[in-house]
């Protein structure tokens, strides 16, 4: 099955994609760890995003996509992809489809995290993530067990460049004009399923588990 999560910036995708993909055997495929990747890795890729990157805009559609497809067409779990943060146009979200149907292939359901703007620039700008495993954490809601540290595997955490309130002013602009027209185009193929974000972590994973399992399959533990 192939799954894509929507919401914007903050909604809580990373966190819950982590979780699902791990109670559906799916592959977690973030779009914007993959491009934090090619930065960290000096690529001329990641030099051409950077900019966009750094000012909250989105990246341009031919270059996400390009980095995209090829993984959600081989993913490394036979159950199949959980897409978090792409499609984020409808352009992407055209290109997907196509990709997928000369595979003999769909997106299966769409879980949209719904969550106002109100609460999100807190929980931006008080995100820390582990470079290492990816696991996300928040210094008041979410703290790991001894600060700056990665409960997981020791690793110093990091504050993203992007995850300040300025840049989360853009980012959110940019997820209200080009995203949000997602939700009317899955809606319209029947596949987008709504969950309140904004209950705590584990409340919205059950929701999202039940939506999934009601609408697609069972998990598989
Ligand atoms: P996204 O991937 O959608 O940008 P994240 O999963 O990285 O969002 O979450 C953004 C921040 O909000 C993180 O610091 C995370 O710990 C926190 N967070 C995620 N889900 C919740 C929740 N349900 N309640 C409160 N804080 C949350
Ligand atoms: P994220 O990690 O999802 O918050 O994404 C961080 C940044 O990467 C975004 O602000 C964009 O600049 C870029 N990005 C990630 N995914 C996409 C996408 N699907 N389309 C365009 N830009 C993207």
């Amino acid at each position: 099955m192939n799954l894509v999560l929507l919401g914007p910036p903050g909604a809580g995708k990373g966190t819950q994609a982590v979780r699902l993909a791990e109670a559906f055997g799916l592959q977690h495929l973030s779009s914007g760890d993959l491009l934090r990747a090619e930065r960290k890795s000096g690529t001329e890729l990641g030099r051409r995003v950077a900019s966009y990157m750094d000012s909250g805009a989105l990246v341009p559609d031919d270059i996400i996509v390009e980095v995209i497809l090829a993984r959600v067409l081989n993913p490394t779990k036979p159950a199949g992809v959980l897409l978090d943060g792409f499609p984020r146009t409808l352009a992407q979200a055209e290109a997907l489809d196509k990709a997928l149907a000369n595979a003999s292939k769909k997106v299966d359901l769409v879980v949209s995290l719904v969550v106002p703007d109100e609460p999100i620039v807190e929980r931006i700008t008080g995100r820390r993530v582990c470079p290492t495993c990816g696991a996300v954490y928040h210094v008041k809601t979410l703290p790991p067990a001894k600060e700056g540290v990665c409960d997981k595997d020791s690793s110093a955490l990091v504050h993203r460049t992007d995850d300040t309130a300025e840049v989360v002013k853009e980012r959110l602009s940019a997820y209200h004009a080009q995203t949000r027209p997602l939700e009317d185009y899955y809606r319209g193929k029947g596949l987008m399923v709504e969950v309140d974000g904004t209950a705590d972590v584990e409340t919205v994973f059950q929701a999202a588990r039940r939506e999934i399992s009601n609408r697609v399959g069972e998990a598989r533990a």
